[in-house]
């Protein structure tokens, strides 16, 4: 019953949205759910032009982000930019103290590197646990997430129900080319990561991110030792039986 009626939502919000450019979007959602819908940033170009869009709309647009330990100094550069571009308070979501500490000293500090299970171990200490914290409290996410970003993000919608997480979560930007995404940054001046750059299409955790040459792949410098449809930290799968493997693997039971 309850997926029914989570069902017809996300029918209705479909077919009054279609039509709808980003910000607009942006703005339907906000009138719809309020204080109980936020952005999830990782201060990327996209997210970037997600947060101008909302400051834009809102006083006190809800922004989150993931303080996974392991970020590059660009991004805490980019994050200070924005609070003071905007005045907009974000909130620093932080990992479990002893579930990292355990880890590193079971495993090491870049057990990553390991194997695709230890890897996800580690995106599921500092990333999931900390975003099932917050996504708890919430009705609606929203994401900068872009179908031409990668294989395991096409045929994204840009509003969809999220079974890994049980909310529902907005892409406005999931029709968007890269060139729309710098078009709209540089014609209004919005902050961007320094490392964008310098080869640096997607920014994640500074040991699993690197730069990309020319015509590679947009994530191929996200953990670049792992084949392309592994490429996901577990924020973004595609369904409940993919979030369930993954929850097996955070738990570091399999
Ligand atoms: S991206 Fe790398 S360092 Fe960051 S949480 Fe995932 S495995 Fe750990």
């Amino acid at each position: 019953m309850e997926q029914d009626n989570e069902d017809l939502t996300l029918a209705r919000i479909i077919t009054e949205t279609s039509g709808l450019g980003a910000g607009q979007l942006l703005e339907y959602m906000l009138e719809r759910y309020g204080d109980g819908i936020a952005l999830a940033s990782s201060f990327g170009a996209e997210d970037q032009v997600l947060t101008d869009m909302l400051c834009g709309i809102s006083d006190s647009p809800r922004i989150f982000t993931l303080d996974t330990g392991r970020l590059p100094e660009q991004t805490y550069d980019v994050m200070e930019n924005t609070r003071k571009r905007y005045g907009v308070e974000i909130q620093i979501v932080f990992p479990e103290r002893e579930k990292v500490e355990e880890m590193v000293n079971t495993w090491g500090p870049n057990l990553f590197y390991g194997s695709i299970e230890a890897r996800k171990r580690c995106c599921g200490i500092r990333k999931i646990e900390p975003l099932k914290r917050v996504l708890r409290d919430l009705q609606a996410w929203i994401c900068g997430l872009r179908a031409e970003q990668a294989l395991t993000r096409t045929g994204l919608g840009r509003v969809e129900y999220d079974e890994q997480f049980g909310l529902l979560k907005v892409s406005p930007l999931a029709d968007w080319t890269t060139k729309q995404v710098w078009d709209y940054i540089k014609e209004r001046d919005v902050p961007y990561n320094a490392l964008h750059d310098q080869g640096y299409p997607s920014i994640g955790c500074a040991p699993c991110t690197r730069a990309v040459g020319p015509g590679q792949d947009i994530r191929a410098g996200r953990w670049w030792w792992e084949e392309p449809e592994h490429k996901e930290c577990g924020l973004h799968l595609k369904d409940a039986d993919s979030a369930n493997k993954e929850e097996v693997q955070n738990d570091g039971s399999a």
